[in-house]
């Protein structure tokens, strides 16, 4: 990177040199790394990626990935024990190594930090750790990890830092223990400890879970977790304390939740997953002068443009569905907005119609309207729901409250007298993978009639979408 200019630093008044890139991107994680990558990579931008943490953020890290190897590690543990209705003779006792699954699954991610990195070394990007805030406008400073300070500029700067869980002010909240949340998280994280036999309590503020989702689901799901063995404390009115009783690992671990309501419970570990917050502390937005929402997320429009000019937000730091294929879907437009052709200037995401899947046991897929939110858009008159609830052909052989606890539910919502399907929800065993297809057919703006056309295939769980009365 070239020298271009000098600027003070603020706490010696030394100059430091400023070197200058095409585009700078805070943040290496899901929409960082696609940002950079498509400038770099396709349109040949001089890139600085600034990076405070592991490369590769959220979804490497602590997100997507060591989530959904947990979630496998569960799945296999479920499928022992079922194994029996199909005559395995399994031994009583089978010991779990927790810590095999953990080494593995760290060299895993270990393994992803390089591939991260060795793709944006041969791409061309630079990469620096370190913290990235603000000192003036179109400056930003990194304290680098030998104790100096560089500082870079560039016309184009990204805002992709994320964010981190939100923690609530309960006094003692800082140890951890049940779990706390309706979210994908709580939702998540409960069932798989609730499929290796850990004691699992959650405590919801509502009647059910995953309340932003399809209330078919909202419901079976709440209800087969309960089914399941994990012990619900619905309608929770929150806690006045937590304490730590006694400090150690594992079992020796105790703390004291305390409710609003009186209800004391000990527990050895906490997980708060109660929605995350936006990782913009350090940055010192005052000095460009980027505009936050009341909750703390970068204001950004449908171009990812912040209220400043030459600097773009995307990802979990605007708050605007945070999941990762979206992070990096929005930094490859914003990318080509920025350095492609001329065509491509107005490069943008469509927000519409995202598909996501919660990894819950079993899993939850849903695009678009939820019933409510297709009602209210419509009208009820505009509006037919086809809905289905089986046992899966797996659980066929399974005692009957085996097969009660698992159920496959589906639900089309269809709008106008086209019957154009503008809500999909399903929950079942492998709807996780199901869902990416029917995901396509919906963007494309399907018809009942469009599903209807296509062959079923037999025998599947998956068919029932075609076939559905
Ligand atoms: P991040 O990936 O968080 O990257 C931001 C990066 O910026 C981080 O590496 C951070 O270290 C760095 N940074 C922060 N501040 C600074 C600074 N001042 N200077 C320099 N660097 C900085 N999504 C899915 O699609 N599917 C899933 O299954 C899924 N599971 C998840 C499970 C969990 C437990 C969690 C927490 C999230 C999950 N997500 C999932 C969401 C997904 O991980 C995020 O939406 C995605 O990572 C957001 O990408 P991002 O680029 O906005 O931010
Ligand atoms: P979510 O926003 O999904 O859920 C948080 C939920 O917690 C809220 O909806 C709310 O539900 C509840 N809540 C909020 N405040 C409190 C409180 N004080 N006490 C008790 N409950 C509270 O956040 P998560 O942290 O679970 O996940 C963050 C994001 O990460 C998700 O939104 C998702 O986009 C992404 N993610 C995606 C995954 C995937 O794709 N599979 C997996 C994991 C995360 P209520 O109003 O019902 O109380």
């Amino acid at each position: 990177s070239s020298p271009v200019s000098e600027s003070k630093d603020s706490s010696t008044m030394a100059p430091v040199e400023v070197q200058q890139y095409d585009y700078i991107v805070l943040g290496g994680g899901s929409g960082g790394s696609g940002s950079a990558r498509r400038a770099a990579g396709w349109y040949k931008a001089k890139t600085l990626i600034v990076e405070s943490g592991r490369s590769g953020g959220t979804c490497v890290n602590v997100g997507c990935v060591p989530k959904k190897m947990t979630w496998n590690f569960a799945t296999v543990n479920e499928t022992i024990e079922l194994a029996k209705h199909y005559g395995y003779d399994i031994p009583e006792g089978t010991k779990i190594d927790y810590n095999y699954f953990k080494n593995t699954r760290d060299a895993v991610i270990k393994n992803l930090n390089g591939a991260y990195e060795r793709n944006w070394n041969r791409e061309g990007i630079d990469l620096v750790h370190g913290r990235a805030r603000f000192v003036e406008p179109k400056v930003i400073e990194v304290g680098l990890p030998d104790g100096t300070i560089a500082r870079y500029t560039a016309p184009h700067i990204l805002i992709a830092t994320g964010g981190r869980p939100t923690i609530p002010t309960v006094p003692g909240a800082a140890p951890k223990v049940a779990v706390i949340g309706a979210g994908y998280i709580a939702v998540e994280l409960a069932g798989v400890m609730n499929a290796v036999n850990v004691e699992t309590h959650m405590f919801i503020r509502g009647e059910n879970f995953l309340r932003k989702f399809d209330p078919m689901v909202q419901q079976t799901m709440t209800d087969r977790y309960e089914a399941a063995g994990v012990k619900l404390h619905r309608k929770h009115p929150g806690f006045k304390e937590i304490k730590l009783l006694r400090d150690g690992k594992g079992k020796d671990k105790l703390i004291k939740l305390v409710g609003n309501d009186g209800v004391e419970l000990e527990v050895n570990e906490v997980l708060w997953a109660v929605g995350r917050s936006p990782e913009i502390e350090d940055l010192n937005l005052d000095i460009p002068g980027v505009k936050l929402n009341p909750s703390g997320h970068i204001v950004v429009d449908e171009y990812q443009n912040t209220s400043v000019e030459g600097v773009y937000a995307l990802g979990d730091v605007t708050g605007q569905a945070e999941l990762t294929p979206v992070a990096i879907a929005a930094g490859r437009q914003l990318g080509n907005r920025i350095f492609g052709p001329p065509e491509l200037k107005t490069s943008k995401l469509s927000y519409e119609n995202i598909p996501t899947v919660v990894f819950s046991h079993p899993e939850v897929g849903s695009i678009g309207l939820t019933e409510p939110e297709a009602r209210e858009r419509y009208g009820d008159d505009k509006i037919k729901i086809y809905h289905t609830k089986f046992t899966a052909m797996y659980y066929s052989v399974m005692p009957a409250e085996e097969k009660a606890k698992n159920p496959t539910e589906m639900k089309i919502i269809c709008a106008g007298p086209q019957e154009k399907v503008v809500g999909l929800h399903i929950l079942g065993l492998g709807v996780g993978e199901m869902l990416q297809g029917f995901g396509v057919a919906v963007k494309m703006g399907a018809t009942k009639q469009d599903f209807d056309s296509c062959v079923a295939i037999h025998p599947t769980s998956a068919e029932e979408l075609v076939t559905l009365r």
